[in-house]
Parts: structure tokens; sequence; C-alpha cells
């Protein structure tokens, strides 16, 4: 059972996060269900993309650049922006649906500096030749791409998908492929998808003026499923792997009661899991990492850990039981102790929430904020500034009276993050 008293409340703010989302094109060469962004404008020119590199540079401390779209990797220029990220002493990633990624141009990315990519695959995409797949079937997908990088070496990968009401219970299948390949999947993320709906609700822009939902990308007429949460992403996890364990999270912006950010890290060898991380080793990773790079942390650049990784179970107490188990297995197992440890974060995010007021419960310190005419925003809700001038809001057409339950609302996590 989920308690924030367990569980480390990240410390990022607007100014000192790990995270700059940098947002180079809003084409794409794909069309996800969920897909928070349209295309309005195009590929943006290097020139700007470098301002906005050295804007986060001067306003938001990052570790790590998260190249996003759209589709990063059909920008002509896209191995340009990944030099001068790493010239300017910050990891450049890549969030990409990996369509375009082959192994000469993963070889050149490489080689300008970039340190990882996050990639988006689900069900809902209209992929060539994998549509109509399950969560299960497209591991063998997963599996391509992590070969991909892993042939290539040097650099990380994770891999996040959107989460509906009717693929979650699909959700132990990916996770279960995962941790059968700790050894190259550094990550997992699962989004919580959310929609704004149409024919019960009315949107207004900063003014006080009506404005047409059905202009944004992540609006729909209709949606009679209940949105999955992240507690629930959480539940059906840890019920399927006793092993994973939350560690660190985000809240809402209004609501004190929302995850909308829940982080952990799994440990574990090819052979066997043997237990997740916890609080203790979430903040000493934050507060060391802080202290002698000068940043929070996002992304780990390596997984392979190694015992160490236990030193701190005196401290924590979810790491011990991992110490425990892994000590037991080793002593069944004497060849285990030559094994290779990992780390494999596990990330669930839970998108906006409309709230009865028309206000949105958003993730507090928003690590996906992005830049838009010198301001930075929450980078899912952009589309409300390009088309309407700011944030909308929306409340359900037959009331004029809050309502008692919050009303559906929201937008999908565009194409990736993830901590650990
Ligand atoms: S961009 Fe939106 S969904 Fe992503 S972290 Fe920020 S508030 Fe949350």
């Amino acid at each position: 059972m989920l308690d924030k008293r367990n569980l480390y409340r990240l410390p990022w703010s607007m100014n000192d996060n790990p995270i700059a989302w940098l947002e180079v094109t809003d084409i794409c060469n794909m069309h996800c269900e969920g897909c928070y962004r349209q295309h309005l404008t195009g590929h943006k020119p290097l020139e700007q993309i470098k301002e906005e590199i050295l804007f986060f540079k001067k306003w938001r401390n990052p570790d790590n650049v998260s190249i996003a779209g759209g589709e990063p990797l059909i920008h002509p220029q896209i191995v340009d922006m990944v030099a001068f990220i790493a010239e300017n002493d910050m990891k450049p990633i890549i969030l990409t649906n990996a369509m375009a990624l082959t192994p000469e141009s993963l070889r050149e990315l490489k080689k300008a500096g970039l340190a990882g990519f996050t990639i988006h695959i689900d069900s809902r995409q209209s992929r060539p030749h994998w549509e109509g797949k399950t969560e299960g079937e497209l591991n063998e997908l997963r599996q391509h791409y992590a070969d991909m990088v892993a042939a290539e070496g040097g650099m990380y990968v994770i891999f996040n998908s959107t989460v509906y009401p009717s693929t979650f219970h699909e959700i132990p299948d990916v996770v279960r492929w995962g941790q059968a390949h700790i050894d190259r999947v550094h990550g997992l993320v699962f989004i919580t998808y959310r929609t704004a709906i149409g024919d019960a609700n009315v949107a207004h822009d900063y003014a006080g003026q009506e404005v047409d939902l059905s202009q944004l990308s992540y609006s729909r007429e209709r949606f009679d499923e209940k949105f999955v949460t992240s507690p629930e992403v959480y539940q059906i996890i840890k019920d399927n792997f006793p092993e994973y364990e939350a560690a660190a999270y985000l809240g809402g912006s209004i609501l004190h009661t929302s995850y909308k950010w829940l982080a952990g890290a799994v440990i574990g060898s090819k052979k066997k899991m043997y237990g997740s991380v916890g609080k203790k080793t979430m903040e000493v990773a934050q507060a060391g990492h802080h202290l002698f790079a000068g940043t929070y942390l996002a992304y780990l650049s390596c997984a392979k850990v190694g015992p160490k990784i236990f030193l701190l179970s005196p401290w924590d107490k979810t790491l011990r039981p991992a110490w425990r188990n892994w000590l037991k297995d080793v002593m069944r197992h004497p060849g285990r102790l030559f094994d290779s440890l990992y780390v494999q974060s596990i990330a669930i995010i839970q998108a906006p929430d409309l709230l009865p007021d028309g206000r949105a419960d958003m993730c507090d310190s928003c690590p996906d904020m992005t830049v838009y005419d010198g301001k930075l925003i929450n980078s899912c809700r952009m589309d409300e500034y390009r088309l309407f001038g700011g944030f909308i809001s929306v409340v359900e057409r037959s009331r004029g009276e809050p309502v008692e339950e919050p009303v559906s609302m929201s937008v999908e996590e565009p194409v990736a993050t993830s901590v650990g």
C-alpha cells in the first residue's frame, strides 16, 4: 500500500530540475492515440534550438536534455543538436518512437555524444506491421531496439508505454520482459492515458472566451472507460513482482493525495531479481549527485552497479531484504557472486487530472517543462498555448457549480521520461 511517508519526495523544482524538455519539431512519422502534440509549425531551426538549450542551462540546471517532439529523429539537424548539448556539459537523450533508428544513425549519434534513448512503444500506435499487437507481442520489437543499442554500446535505453484501461492488465508482460533483459533494458516507464472529453465539457481560454476543445489532439468526443491511476499501476506491478517497490514520488500541484510520478528501481542479475532500492538510497543518490555534480539526477548513466549498491542497507529498510536475498542466493549458488548486478528503473506517471473548478492537478515540480515564448511551461499542455494563447479551463457543460467527482481530462505524457 502506497504511503507518502515511506517514499522520498524528489527535491526537484522549477529552476533546479534534472530534466530539460526540448521540443525540436512537431512533425511525426507515426500516430499515437494519446499524443498531445499536433503538427502546426514543423521543424525548429537549429539556431532557435541552440538558444533554447542555453535557456535551459541558465534557468533549469539540468543533468540531461530530453530531445522530444514530434519525432526528433526526423529532424535533419538532430546530430548537431546532440553535439551542442554534449559540448555544453549536459547529457543528450532522445525520446523517440525509434522507427527512423538504424545502426548507422545510432553510431553517428553516439559519436556526437548521445547518452541514451527513451523509446515509446505501445499497442495504440499506427506502427506499420505492428498494429493490432498486444503489449506482450510488442516485446519482440522492444527487444529489437534494445539489442541494437546494446550492440553499439555505451548508451542506455528505456522503454515507455501509455497505459489505457484496456491494456492495463498487460503491464506485467512488459515488466517480465524487461526484467529478463535487465542487462540491456535500463528502465521502463508507464504513463496513464488521459484525454479531454468534448461532449460533457465546455472549455474557456484565459480571457473567459469559449474555445473549441476538439482542436486539441488530446480531446475526444466520448470516453466511457475509467482512467487508470498511478497507484493502480503500482499495485499490479507489486502483485506480480513482489520484489518491486516504489522509492520516490512527485505529488500533485493541487491535490495532496496524488501520486503524479512514482519512481523506483529494482535490483537483479540476468538470473534473478533480488529486490528494490528504497527512499534512503534515492535520497543519497539525489543529494550525492547534487553535491558532487551540481545537478539532480534523472537517468543513471551506468545500470551495472555491483554489490556496492547494498552498502546503504543498514539505513534503507527496502534495500535490506534485497541484500539478504542476494546473500542467500550467493550462498546457495556461489558462482553468482561473479554475476553482474544491475538496477532497472520503473517509473509511473499519471498525467494531469481536471478538477471540478476547471483547474488541472499537474505534476508538482513538473520535470517536463519546455520553453514556449520565453517561458517555461508544462510540455503536455503546450498546444493550449499554441492554439489558445494560454492554458484553458474545462468544466462540465451541464453544471454551473462544481461537481463532486473530478471530470476526466487531460493529456498523455508526450513521448517519454524516466527517473532512476
Ligand atoms: S509535462 Fe505534464 S504530464 Fe509531464 S511531468 Fe509535466 S505536468 Fe506531468
